[in-house]
């Protein structure tokens, strides 16, 4: 019955080191891209949140394809306007405008 419990002991001491270290693996892997709430400016609750409005891709000129030599792609840009809005009392700020870029490859 001792011996017993003793292992029982050691299980436990097993499973919590080994849960130590699972959790010390998680905390380096870098945070999940998920929308983090930020304190709203206008009514201080943590309602703020990312908002990211696409403009239409438009082209912006040719690159040589990577798959088929001699081939040209197409690279297209939209713009990107970031903002933010509070889920609660509906305050928005705008953050500014950046560029995304896509290559369509058709061969
Ligand atoms: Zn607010
Ligand atoms: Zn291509």
């Amino acid at each position: 019955m001792k011996r017993k419990k003793w292992i029982l002991m050691l299980i436990l001491c097993t499973m919590l080191v080994l849960g130590t270290v699972t959790t010390s693996i998680a905390a380096t892997r870098p945070a999940p891209a998920q929308p983090m709430a930020q304190e709203c400016g206008n009514c201080g609750q943590m309602r703020l949140l990312n908002q990211y409005d696409y403009g239409g891709w438009v082209f912006v000129h040719t690159t040589l394809c990577k798959k088929e030599p001699g081939g040209l792609d197409h690279i297209y840009e939209r713009p990107v306007f970031m903002s933010v809005k509070c889920s609660n009392c509906g305050f928005t700020a705008d953050l500014g405008k950046t560029w995304e870029y896509k290559t369509v490859c058709n061969h």
